[in-house]
């Protein structure tokens, strides 16, 4: 299927690993140009240089890296300094740390909720009206299962995202719906990144338990047996990015392996 985004520039950010770059894969095999922001810049220099020649030598699709910390706003001013009139903003960044809400003081809470609430609202502020105005604009929060399923040690990610939950579900629907765009949040369950292998190691040091005995546990957990891999996270997101995909707006679209186990 043809998405009819060939051309159009995204902004993705966290995009050097895991679920950004496999949005970043996604996007610029439809041939859309990319601005791809990370924090550390070998990792994200290789990124760049991987996703060009796999993906962009041939199209003349561009692909620009900027090394920023995007929950900073020196770092936006770095990535806004290259262009503004994104067609495509895929947010994220990485999520808080797990631990026990006794323990978190006001500063973890100020830090989480600048992270994963009030970066992608900064975002959206600041790319909504030009998509408007052209008619044209598809955001794409990456939050987590955890905002329809809370995780008790995740009460940092739960309380940050549950606003961002909010924030967007009213935004989506405001005038911006009827000048052709939409603003959805993708849900991740368990995705075999650096980041789920973080979370495995620290529980099986708090449990004594093996990692690969961590890992096959968690993944019988999931009716679908396994972890989901990047590159399908990027196939929904690129999808949600699309021409067709444009009456889909202020959704939480889940993609867990059926882990959640409700109906709706
Ligand atoms: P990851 O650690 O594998 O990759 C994170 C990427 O974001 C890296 O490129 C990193 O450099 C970049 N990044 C982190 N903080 C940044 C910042 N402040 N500014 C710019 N770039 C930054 O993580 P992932 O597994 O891809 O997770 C992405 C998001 O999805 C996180 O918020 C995570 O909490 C959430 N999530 C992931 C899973 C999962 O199973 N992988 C599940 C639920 C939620």
């Amino acid at each position: 299927m043809d998405f009819g985004i060939a051309g159009k520039w995204a902004l993705v950010c966290g995009a050097s690993r895991g679920l950004g770059l496999g949005c970043a894969r996604a996007l610029v095999r439809e041939q859309v140009n990319l601005v791809i922001v990370a924090r550390g810049a070998d990792v994200l220099h290789a990124a760049a240089t991987d996703l060009i020649a796999k993906y962009a030598q041939t199209t003349g699709v561009e692909v620009h890296p900027v090394v920023a910390d995007i929950t900073t706003e020196t770092g936006r001013a770095a990535v806004f300094a290259l262009r503004r009139d994104f067609d495509i903003v895929v947010t994220n960044a990485g999520g808080p740390p797990p631990g026990d809400f006794r323990d978190w003081d006001r500063e973890a809470w100020i830090k989480a909720v600048d992270a994963n609430m009030l970066t992608p609202i900064e975002l959206i502020k600041a790319t909504v009206d030009g998509m408007a105005a052209r008619g044209f604009g598809r955001i794409v929060n990456i939050t987590s299962s955890a905002v329809k399923a809370p995780i008790d040690i995740l009460g940092l990610s739960n309380g940050a995202r549950s606003g961002l939950t909010g924030f967007v579900a009213g935004a989506s629907r405001s005038r911006i719906a009827g000048q052709g765009v939409t603003i959805n949040n993708l849900l991740p369950g368990a995705f075999d990144t650096d980041r789920l292998k973080g979370v495995m190691q620290g529980a099986a040091k708090k449990s004594g338990q093996l990692i690969e005995a961590v890992i096959e546990a968690r993944k019988k957990s999931i009716p679908a047996q396994r972890f989901g891999h990047p590159d399908e996270f990027g196939a929904i997101c690129a999808f949600l990015c699309s021409q067709q995909a444009g009456y889909i707006n202020g959704q939480n679209i889940l993609a867990d392996g059926g882990a959640y186990p409700g109906a709706f």
